[in-house]
């Protein structure tokens, strides 16, 4: 077997892995990355020169895993795209928003950027998504899309419930006699709606594992139910300070899990109060209802949008949206990514001391929300690049209510199923780092393997 990284660098950036096996040729995940604009928001996709591909497996819909789909697809047209069902509804309405985000920032970087922005067009998603082909779990499909059984002698793919977000899977590879197993992102346990990932237990000979959370442990008296109440009694005093709350969140995940949250507060709590999200979100929160009880999850019989009845702002009314006392607004993106509604709607209580924002989850160190997290009070931030600094005032707390695997579930999955090889993806540097020295003594019988990127290495 054959093996590219083709994320530009050792990070969370835009995911993509090229494999060889048997004569096949294939690609895992093709997606954007988050801070970079043009060619270096892509993957790395000189790295497969000129090489046919048979197949693209998508293991879920983030942006980091789906983004250019429709640019991968353009350059390999011959290639087949498999995903799950819920992940091609919701990757469709994700790509959908991307073109549009495109399309305004071709407004703001001028020229250089308008023979290439947008990336790819509407009609472009509508013509290439009538040729994604929705798999279901644990179910083995040859490259060809066709149902065959586990033990066939063809080249094979199965996808196993990931845990992380609606749709999200691992992906298992049975190729020449041997197995390979790629987490993609992964929770290990439950969240609020995500049930904790059903993974393939017996052994693999090669596992490519995410790293996300390598360079934080769960502190010691961490739990879920003890985190969700420590954010009600937040909440409180929030809104007890005379201001309103900014929650940034994934529009993916992220939000359904904080609205099912806020569901569970308010019916314990009888407390009451308007939450405000945004259109991307809206839209994929109703594929989350519509779908509530075709899959594994809890609360089955939540329908978020009917019980929570939030508000809905887009970036029209993002800028005069008010900023009034007892209110959340849980908008996206997570990171505060510059010119969306997080980043649009800190700017304008980031400098009051009775307004407050909590983290949620994951950003990259570098965002927005990375650097905003960490400030100290009246320090000077800019929260867009492109604006004046401003001075932190607000109340800034951090809350620990990952999608993604603690590290210590990581290697205890890697030693379950002990594999000859483990490759490191999906990580900061300290993170993948943590995780490369951490299994090097767990595992002293498999190569632990950080795959340089663009780098072909044999498996
Ligand atoms: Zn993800
Ligand atoms: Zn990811």
């Amino acid at each position: 077997m054959r093996f590219i990284n083709l994320t530009r660098r050792t990070e969370i950036g835009a995911n993509s892995y090229y494999l060889e096996t048997a004569g096949h040729r294939l690609v895992l995940d093709s997606g954007m990355h988050p801070k970079f604009e043009g060619e270096e928001a892509l993957p790395n996709m000189n790295a497969i020169g000129g090489r046919k591909l048979d197949a693209i497996i998508i293991s879920h819909s983030h942006q980091d895993h789906i983004g250019t789909l429709p640019v991968l697809m353009r350059r390999q047209p011959q290639a087949r795209v498999f995903m799950t069902e819920p992940t091609a509804e919701i990757g469709n309405v994700l790509l959908h928003n991307s073109v549009n985000v495109m399309t305004r920032q071709r407004e703001e970087l001028g020229p250089a950027a308008a023979g290439l922005y947008p990336l790819f067009t509407h009609r472009e998603i509508d013509r290439v998504s009538e040729r994604w082909q929705s798999c279901a779990l644990r179910q083995s499909y040859n490259l060809f899309g066709e149902r065959v059984p586990a033990d066939s002698n063809e080249t094979t793919f199965e996808f196993f419930d990931a845990g992380h977000v609606l749709g999200s899977t691992g992906v298992l590879l049975r190729s020449e006699g041997r197995t390979l197993f790629y987490t993609a992102d992964v929770n290990f346990d439950d969240q609020t709606i995500a049930q904790a990932a059903v993974f393939p237990e017996e052994n693999v000979d090669i596992l490519i594992t995410e790293c996300t959370r390598g360079d934080t442990p769960v502190p010691p008296a961490w739990s879920r139910m003890a985190e969700e109440k420590r954010l009600m009694q937040a909440i409180e005093n929030a809104f007890a300070g005379g201001g309103c709350l900014l929650i940034p969140v994934f529009a993916l995940g992220k939000t359904q899990e904080i609205l099912a949250i806020l569901y569970k507060l308010r019916r314990e709590k009888t407390l009451d109060f308007p939450i405000y999200i945004g259109g991307l979100s809206s839209k994929i929160s109703e594929i989350y209802d519509r779908r509530a009880q075709m899959g594994r999850r809890q609360l089955s019989r939540l329908q978020l949008l009917n019980e929570l009845r939030p508000f809905v702002l887009n970036s029209a009314t993002i800028h005069d949206a008010g900023t009034r006392p007892g209110r959340i607004y849980a908008l996206s993106s997570g990171m505060m990514t510059p010119k969306t509604l997080s980043n649009i709607f800190a700017q304008r209580i980031v400098d009051q001391s009775r307004h407050s924002i909590f983290f949620v989850g994951y950003a990259d160190p570098e965002s927005p929300a990375g650097i905003l997290r960490n400030a100290r009070s009246n320090e000077a931030m800019k929260i867009d690049p492109d604006r004046a600094p401003q001075t932190v005032r607000s109340h800034i707390e951090q809350f620990q209510f990952s999608a993604h695997a603690s590290r210590e579930s990581l290697v205890a999955f890697a030693q379950r199923l002990a594999p000859k090889k483990v490759l490191l993806v999906h990580g900061d540097p300290l993170a993948v780092e943590w995780m490369r020295a951490r299994l090097t003594i767990d595992l002293p019988n498999s190569e632990i393997i950080v795959p340089k990127p663009g780098l072909e290495i044999e498996l």
